[in-house]
């Protein structure tokens, strides 16, 4: 694929033993021999043989970069060279392992760009080994996923997954359908030629057996295991200035939401990163719920909605120092269902015990009690959040394979056109609309594996990269 020369630092900012420079296209190659010198007495006996820079690949030269103009140079380094056929990106990769300052490096980093190569993108080098078909994009978010891994678990599944264990699943869910797909057309082409009732028995077998019944195993591991991946969802909820973004902070141990004494400022979803006695949490602080017609609080109040949809586990903050309201119960209402603790917060007000909030519908819920301002109870609070966050961990630590939520979602949107051509059938339609649910369901799994993709999703996956992966 013909393109443009990218180069990037590719060690995390700040000072370490080593820096990486990574140039990746076919310039790169000319860069590094215009500021690169190999140390001479190092040269191999026969140069001839082996003339510099277009040497093997995969091996590292030992020698100098320099700047061309004023003939100094800036550091002493290692660099390795790596033919497009056998590289990450499928161009030719230059790796300078240079001294790990942040001047250094940038000061290589300006040489490669000033002779020809440009900045690359978060995630584009990445893109490039996606693009030149070397991984499929269930691989390339495999690598964010190892990249971003915040526990063993987590990054074992990524590692299964860059192995290419969820293409193969999903490819075979795919062939499947296709082939479900050339019948039905098989029908539309040489109606004479199938036997209509049979197909239909035999098109629907295949259709809710093999076909949905592998999407739902697949959906039902990431429901299970996506806590591996992502953390456990925690959400802080309750009617506005009961102390949640309080609570937060404490849970945190850090002040980083804002707390302010009018109603309802939290307007949007903050999420943070926190560890429950060595699980990973996600704990997101809503903007409250609350019957309002403010559209701009009305727009908080849906975020919070999908929050509490998405939580493994709800924290329902109360007012212990006041008698519950209605607002309270409207609230408790809409998350019965759900795995929910309770804080009665605020007991610096009241002393220890939280009142008659206490007597309400929510006394049978696992809960604490604690005071956000006065940092009291906290750690007991964190004890009762852990016992039941490990309720939710899966047990079983078999391999297995964990979509993301985006594959999860499109899995779901082919699972819903499989069922919608066996409705089809079921009605006995005409095969063009069996058909179209059939391609519909082909179209899901695709952006899955990322065949014929369009740019939006390719930005919306890559961005989440650092530059220089
Ligand atoms: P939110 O609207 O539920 O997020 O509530 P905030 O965390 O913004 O707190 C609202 C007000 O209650 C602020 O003035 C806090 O200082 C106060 N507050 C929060 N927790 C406590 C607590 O445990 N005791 C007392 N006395 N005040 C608190």
């Amino acid at each position: 694929m013909e393109s443009d020369t990218i180069a990037a630092i590719a060690t995390p900012a700040g000072s370490g033993g080593i820096g990486i420079i990574k140039i990746s296209g076919n310039a790169a190659n000319d860069i590094a021999e215009r500021i690169f010198k190999q140390r001479e007495n190092l040269k191999p006996a026969a140069p001839e043989a082996d003339p510099p820079l277009r040497n093997e690949s995969h091996r590292l030269s030992y020698g100098h970069i320099y700047d061309p103009k004023t003939g100094k140079i800036l550091d002493e380094v290692l660099l390795a060279r790596m033919r497009a056929n056998q590289s990450y990106t499928r161009e030719t990769i230059v790796e300078i392992n240079a001294h790990g300052g942040p001047a250094v490096v940038r000061a290589i980093l300006a040489l490669v760009l000033r002779y020809g190569a440009r900045l690359a993108e978060p995630g584009e080098f990445t893109k490039r080994a996606y693009l030149n078909g070397r991984i499929d994009l269930t691989q390339a978010e495999a690598i964010v996923d190892i990249i971003t891994a915040r526990s063993q678990k987590a990054l074992e599944i990524a590692a299964l997954q860059l192995k290419g264990g969820l293409r193969e699943r999903i490819e075979a869910i795919r062939d499947e359908l296709l082939e479900t797909l050339v019948t039905v057309e098989a029908g539309i082409d040489f109606p004479e030629e199938v036997p209509s009732a049979e197909t239909a028995d035999g098109l629907r077998e295949r259709l809710k057996g093999t076909i949905a019944g592998e999407m739902d195993v697949l959906i039902r591991q990431y429901e299970d295991g996506h806590i591996y991946r992502d953390g456990i969802r925690l959400v802080v909820l309750g009617k506005p200035n009961v102390g949640k973004s309080s609570l937060v902070n404490r849970l945190l141990e850090r002040d980083r939401v804002i707390v302010t004494a009018v109603p309802g400022t939290t307007r949007d979803i903050i999420e943070e990163n926190l560890v429950l006695h060595g699980m990973p949490v996600v704990i997101s602080d809503t903007a409250g719920l609350r019957q309002t017609t403010d559209p701009v609080e009305m727009a908080g109040i849906r975020k919070t909605e999908a929050a509490i949809e998405q939580a493994d586990v709800l924290l329902f903050v109360l007012d212990a120092a006041s008698p519950a309201t209605e607002e309270d119960r409207w609230i408790y209402g809409r998350i019965r269902d759900k795995q929910t603790v309770v804080v009665y917060n605020k007991t610096d007000l009241i002393g220890e015990s939280p009142g008659s909030v206490q007597q309400e519908d929510w006394a049978g819920r696992p809960s604490s009690a604690v005071s956000a301002l006065g940092n009291t109870g906290i750690g007991e609070l964190r004890s009762v959040l852990a016992r039941v966050c490990e309720g939710k961990t899966p047990n079983g630590d078999d391999d297995r394979l964990v979509p993301n939520l985006r594959q999860a979602r499109l899995l779901a949107d082919g699972r819903n056109a499989v069922e919608a051509a066996v409705s089809a059938i079921d009605e006995g339609l005409p095969a063009e609309l069996i058909a179209i649910d059939l391609k519909d369901g082909l179209r899901a799994l695709d952006d899955i594996l990322g065949n014929a993709v369009g740019a939006d999703l390719l930005s919306g996956i890559f961005d989440r990269f650092c530059i220089g992966k």
